[in-house]
């Protein structure tokens, strides 16, 4: 069984993409408008592609369908999870996310979406909007009727390395600027509450008021528990970011040779920065792969690198 299989990213153009995931992770995609990288996805409206070993072109959905002992035998009826990068050339609209039970209830038996930010480059002074300042459901819909934008969108600071966590429920939007390392679950799945009055082709993009009033999360969680930072100064160790239900994100600074165990059915493994070796498959910063149950008892890293990985 191959230890790592590579990833063939799926790349989503938008109004507020640019060009930084070509220029600074050195993909071969064309345009100016390069918004999103799907690292790891098998979500239909975009997947990755297997790029290495015997399993060479095939969908990640079909490799999760058909070659599940991969996946040390992981249950569900969908591969559970998409790592992204994003980069905000203009601010995102502000969206909030459904849970799986409102989600499977009100949009045809999807996932609803859990998903955290780990901070890859912002401007100086970087701001996030994660959560708001309504204190009551009453408050909450008189603020979104009335526009009291300034009022309800909490502002938050950021800096490279900082993870931020957006459970369901929660209200958020990437600022101008910005580009994260996005783990999330498999589903897309977005609530549109507040898109700056801009328009798109001559008309403004659909809003979900309804809905978003129905999941957001009342009061919002403190920002302690939604933005933090662990530094890892010495290297060759794992800083585990976020934990929830479901996922658990972690870091590494490899630093020559470094090996760990885990006991997981399969991790997806993204390169932030440097280069090096994951078992012996040659990476570099922009590489996406998927580890296999096989390689995942114990891993093998070396060279001079940062690595996020992700497990459910
Ligand atoms: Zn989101």
């Amino acid at each position: 069984m191959d230890k790592v299989i590579l990833l063939k990213p799926y790349f989503s153009h938008t109004i507020w993409g640019g060009t930084k995931l070509r220029d600074e992770f050195g993909y071969d995609e064309p345009g100016d408008d390069i918004g999103e990288c799907w690292g790891i996805s098998a979500h239909p409206s975009g997947e990755s592609v297997v790029a290495s070993g015997e399993f060479k072109g095939l969908k990640l959905s079909e490799l999760w369908n058909d070659h599940r002992e991969l996946f040390g035998n992981t249950e569900g009826d969908r591969f559970p999870l998409l790592i992204k990068i994003i980069d905000a050339n203009k601010d995102l609209s502000i969206q909030v996310h459904p849970d799986d039970a409102y989600a499977a209830e009100h949009e045809n038996g999807s996932l609803g979406k859990n998903e955290c930010w780990y901070v890859l480059d912002c401007p100086e002074d970087g701001e996030l909007i994660a959560g708001h300042n309504a204190s009551s459901k009453e408050e909450l819909v008189d603020m979104i009727d009335n526009g009291r934008w300034d009022e309800l969108l909490r502002r938050v600071k950021v800096k490279p390395g900082d993870m931020i966590r957006i459970d369901s429920g929660t209200i958020h939007a990437i600022t101008a600027g910005v580009c994260v390392l996005e783990t999330q679950q498999s589903s897309d799945i977005t609530y549109r509450l507040y898109d700056y009055g801009r328009l798109q082709n001559g008309k403004p993009r659909p809003l979900h008021l309804d809905k978003s009033k129905d999941v957001i999360t009342v009061p919002a969680a403190p920002v302690e528990e939604q933005v933090y930072h662990i530094a890892d100064e010495t290297g060759n160790n794992i800083s585990k970011l976020v934990e929830t239900k479901y996922f658990t994100v972690s870091k590494i600074k490899v630093n020559g040779e470094y090996t760990f165990e885990t006991d997981a059915g399969f991790l997806c493994v993204s390169v932030l920065n440097g280069s090096g070796k994951v078992f012996d498959t040659d990476v570099k910063k922009g590489s996406h792969m998927l580890v296999t149950a096989e390689g995942a008892k114990e891993v093998r890293l070396s060279g001079d690198m940062e690595i996020i990985f992700s497990r459910v």
